[in-house]
């Protein structure tokens, strides 16, 4: 069960005690509070854990400073939808840009940072063509313990500077502990913060529960985490509710296709028809990986890429962002050259892209009008 406090209730506040004391003396109820605090209003949800069967919503609906109650009727309490009277956001903002189930952002760029020059490149371009957000890849989780393992710490300082040289305002970047967090903290203070960073969860890590927990505990950086290759979506669903459930509900889900022979030749099955099922059943922004799913640049009868054909599917099905392996000189990256897009072809995929999201609008469209008649 969630309380949905007024707006701006203050925990000092006489309402506020007489709320938690009436709390406190429920049987077999604990309690978790959490505030999310904005620029204009902070609100406060309390989820109240154990056996709550027995309270009914009308008595939870009288006490002091409860708005609203929602009866918690899935499985993905913070993140998820729930059936009765949930109208709780399903979008947030961090720097300046908007991430939300109705919104599209594109995160193109470097799938890892191998020199100062190909961030420059990439950023530049992204500049040209009017573009915000990016991924920058500094902490590498590879298969091989001899493989390029990312620069880390030490490309920090000029990736962000260049990124507040090209106005970009969000970088996904993978974090694989927690040392990672504090060192992007670090070069972005270090730096004057030219830039947003969004810490990202890779696969690997999707059932990393510590990892999650920490991560989950900061609100300073949004997290963008990767469905795990091989586990149900829901265990991937519960795996976001952790960073929620510690504090964090600044988190997008990223489809990036499930590890099976079944997808082969790509590089993993392409699971983008799950886009509206996350959309569904949670109120998180979803993402989606074409290049990290396709893993080549194969190019089909019509002409096309399959990772533009991939990217297309997910964004006329609702994607919310699309995350995306760039390379100035792809035979030169240290990892993933071959599943890169050209930055001549930056201006053909966000095109096509836009092109997607405008049949997706007009598809909403045409459901409406049906559905009316
Ligand atoms: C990545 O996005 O760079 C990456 C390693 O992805 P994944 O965790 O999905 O393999
Ligand atoms: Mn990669």
């Amino acid at each position: 069960m969630i309380l949905i406090l007024e707006p701006n209730a203050r925990p000092e506040s006489v309402d506020f005690k007489a709320l938690t004391g009436q709390l406190d003396r429920l049987p077999g109820i604990d309690y978790r509070v959490h505030r999310e605090v904005g620029a204009e209003v902070t609100l406060t949800e309390i989820y109240l854990i154990g056996d709550t069967g027995a309270l009914t919503v009308e008595q939870m609906q009288v006490l002091p400073c409860v708005e609203k109650v929602v009866r918690v009727s899935e499985t993905y309490r913070v993140l998820g939808r729930h059936k009765h009277g949930d109208d709780r956001p399903s979008s947030f903002e961090y720097n300046g840009v908007k991430f939300g189930q109705d919104t599209l952002q594109v995160f193109a760029g470097l799938c890892a940072v191998d020199s100062p020059e190909s961030a420059d490149a990439m950023m530049h371009a992204l500049k040209e063509h009017g573009q915000v957000c990016t991924r920058m890849g500094a902490y590498k989780p590879r298969t091989s313990p001899y493989a390029f393992q990312g620069f880390g710490a030490k490309c920090l300082p000029y990736v962000f500077e260049l990124a507040g040289k090209y106005g970009i305002k969000v970088i996904a970047m993978e974090v694989t502990h927690e040392s990672h967090v504090d060192e992007i903290r670090a070069a972005l203070k270090a730096t004057g913060n030219p830039t947003g960073v969004m810490l990202q969860i890779g696969t690997r890590n999707t059932q990393n529960f510590e990892l999650l927990k920490l991560v989950g505990k900061q609100q300073e950086f949004p997290v963008l985490i990767k469905r795990g290759f091989g586990i149900t979506l829901d265990e991937s669903l519960n795996a976001a509710e952790y960073l929620a459930s510690e504090g964090n509900r600044k988190v997008v889900l990223c489809l990036r296709g499930m590890k099976t022979n079944m997808g082969d030749p790509h590089r993993n099955f392409v699971d983008f028809a799950h886009v509206p099922v996350v959309k569904r059943l949670t109120r998180m922004p979803v993402c989606i990986d074409p290049s990290h799913s396709v893993g080549m640049r194969s190019v089909a009868p019509d002409g096309v890429l399959d990772l533009f054909h991939v990217a297309a599917q997910g964004v006329v099905a609702g994607a919310n962002m699309v995350l995306i392996d760039f390379h100035p000189e792809p035979a030169k990256a240290l990892v993933d050259g071959p599943q890169a897009l050209l930055l001549s072809e930056l201006a053909h995929f966000l095109e096509d892209i836009a092109l997607s999201r405008e049949t997706y609008l007009r598809r909403t469209a045409l459901g409406i009008k049906h559905r009316a008649n």
